[in-house]
């Protein structure tokens, strides 16, 4: 069966109800979706462009107001609860789940705002750590909760860098902007283009006929961190170079396909390749974004399968298991592009389907998957959602 995200209103009460029976008060709720990257990958740290979509799979926080400085949070994920001093946040990362809330607590604060004590409450639907960004869920959802109950106000802008610094210092992930933005900013049915060095974003509506369809790979390679910092810097290493013949250039975002041609006896191979899956990816996104406005998810799917064959040959950071999906992927009826997202390595394949398409797409892939890896593969068939929000019970 596809996991198809279950009804909010059902979620909402049961959330409700178990927040009850843990803190005797009932909740005030709050929730922020996962988001997926439909293009644009290992671009946000070259001030590049990225086109991500909030996904209706969300992280949900319970909470209630107490009258003393503590904070009590209880996720139920780990089943696990954790209490916090609001007077002693401060501190490195401890490499556990609640770095995520006290980072964010201390982070408000941090912005002059003094925040009340809360009980607290985490319900998950976003898996955790499969690239469909639960951390930044958990950040948004947790600054709206406290917000919320301290009546302190924030800009959606400064909302979204208050979650993304919470993450570098107290969770000590060196994030870019992207999750964060989408989680706040998401819009219903839209994909957002996000330039990552200006933060000036698009709103690009997604066809009623078409899902997003992700599918977990369900591995996780050890390699993705420490690759992950070596692309890095290659990166950087290129603009070096680059940066002897085009003074100007700050980042990759700045050259041409025609700057690296120019260049590329000056590059060595593999930095070549790093530049070119760099440079090359921007201008896809700003097809991609084209192929959306005018209607053509034929050449959206197409862009996204030379993503994928960019993040493969030229980036490196693809596997055999997210090459697999891709292929089994584009031989299936009624599909128009597929390609790893997310840093790679593991993780998930986004998907853009025709709708009655789906059942089929997914239990083909499926089977094929368990027959040449063994592994039982995820499927989570998405709609383009809303971000951040107080939960709002439907009357009647
Ligand atoms: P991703 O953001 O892709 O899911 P990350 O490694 O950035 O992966 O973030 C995952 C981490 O976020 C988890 O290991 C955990 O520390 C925290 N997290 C996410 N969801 C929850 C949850 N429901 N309860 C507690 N911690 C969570
Ligand atoms: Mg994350």
């Amino acid at each position: 069966m596809p996991t198809i995200a279950p009804n909010l209103d059902c979620i909402a009460g049961s959330l409700a109800e178990r927040f009850q029976k843990l803190y005797g008060t009932s909740p005030h709720i709050f929730l922020a979706p996962g988001r997926v990257n439909l293009i644009g990958e290992h671009t946000d740290y070259n001030d590049g462009f990225v086109m991500p979509a909030a996904i209706d799979f969300y992280i949900w926080v319970g909470v209630a107001k107490r009258p003393d400085r503590i904070l009590n949070v209880y996720s139920e994920h780990f089943a696990e609860m954790v209490q916090l001093s609001l007077a002693a946040l401060a501190g490195p990362p401890r490499k556990h789940w609640s770095d995520y809330v006290r980072g964010v607590a201390a982070v408000l604060q941090a912005a002059g705002r003094t925040l009340s004590g809360a009980n607290l409450m985490i319900y998950s639907q976003v898996p955790l750590g499969a690239g469909l960004s639960s951390s930044a869920s958990l950040e948004v959802s947790t600054a709206l909760a406290l917000m919320a109950i301290s009546e302190v106000e924030f800009s959606p802008l400064e909302l979204v860098k208050i979650c993304q610094r919470a993450e570098h210092e107290y969770a000590g992930t060196r994030c870019g902007i992207m999750d964060q933005f989408i989680a706040v900013c998401g819009r219903a049915d839209c994909a957002l283009m996000l330039d990552c060095r200006s933060l000036e974003h698009q709103i690009l509506a997604l066809p009623d006929d078409v899902c997003i369809v992700i599918c977990n790979s369900m591995v996780k390679h050890e390699l993705a961190a420490g690759e992950y910092n070596r692309r890095r810097a290659d990166c950087e290493s290129g603009v070096k170079i680059l940066q002897r013949h085009l003074p100007n250039m700050r980042a990759l975002r700045d050259a041409t396909l025609a700057d690296l041609q120019q260049n590329q006896p000056l590059l060595p191979q593999r930095i070549w390749r790093r530049c070119h899956h760099v440079v090359s990816e921007n201008q896809r996104v700003l097809g991609a974004a084209e192929a959306l406005r005018s209607g053509d998810l034929a050449g959206f799917g197409r862009l996204m399968y030379e993503s994928h064959a960019s993040l493969r040959d030229d980036y490196e950071v693809s596997c055999r298991e997210l090459d697999l999906l891709v292929e089994l992927a584009s031989t299936c009826e009624g599909i128009y592009g597929a390609r790893m997202t997310g840093a790679g390595f593991g993780g998930c394949t986004v998907n853009l389907i025709r709708s009655e398409a789906v059942d089929s797409f997914q239990s083909r892939v499926t089977e094929s998957y368990k027959k040449a890896t063994g592994k039982t593969l995820e499927v989570y068939v998405c709609a383009a959602a809303q971000g951040a929000r107080a939960w709002q019970p439907l009357v009647g």
